[in-house]
């Protein structure tokens, strides 16, 4: 790997490290208090809200008349107990409905219902392959095998533990 590889890699490790602990945060936080983000447009043809619950990022959006009217316009904060959302429940309801490993898309567009759940282990986990990655080059650059970290000084093409080839000799003595 160049120096300039190396720096981004770096970069990019420690960009989806701070995501990953963000969202861990986040995940752990939203079965403890559930956060609501609610924006109603200046003359109620829009309705945006961004809800943190029970280990899912809920999105919704929703165009079109609204019976209600409790005032609010622009973005408000409201935080409440965590509760299940039902909404996958109603699947039938909607035109389009996909939900897969916690991922659910509902939409509806001649009511103008558009609703997303993201689980938040999408993004906890993005650092797990930088995690993966930065143990194997730390052990090349210390001369041992990637894949299972066996000293390779005596034996520098192929790892006689697991039979992993090496990269390269002039990777493996190749100064950062
Ligand atoms: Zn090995």
């Amino acid at each position: 790997m160049s120096a300039m590889k190396g720096r981004l890699f770096n970069v990019l490790a420690a960009v989806s490290l701070a995501m990953s602990i963000l969202a861990a945060v986040l995940l752990v936080r939203s079965f403890v208090v559930a956060d609501h983000w609610q924006y109603v447009s200046r003359d109620r043809s829009v309705v945006r809200a961004v809800v943190v619950n029970r280990g899912r990022v809920f999105l919704t959006q929703f165009s079109g008349t609204h019976m209600w009217d409790d005032g609010q316009r622009g973005w408000r904060y409201e935080a409440t107990p965590p509760e299940r959302m039902t909404h996958e429940n109603h699947a039938s309801q909607f035109a389009f409905a996909v939900s897969f490993l916690g991922f659910t898309y509902l939409s509806e567009p001649s009511t103008g219902f558009h609703i997303a759940f993201v689980p938040l282990w999408v993004p906890a986990s993005i650092a797990i392959p930088f995690a993966v990655l930065f143990v194997r080059r730390r052990r090349s650059q210390a001369g041992r095998c990637a894949t299972c970290g066996y000293d390779l000084r005596a034996t520098p093409n192929r790892c006689p533990e697991c039979g992993t080839a090496a990269a390269s000799a002039s990777t493996v003595a190749a100064p950062r």
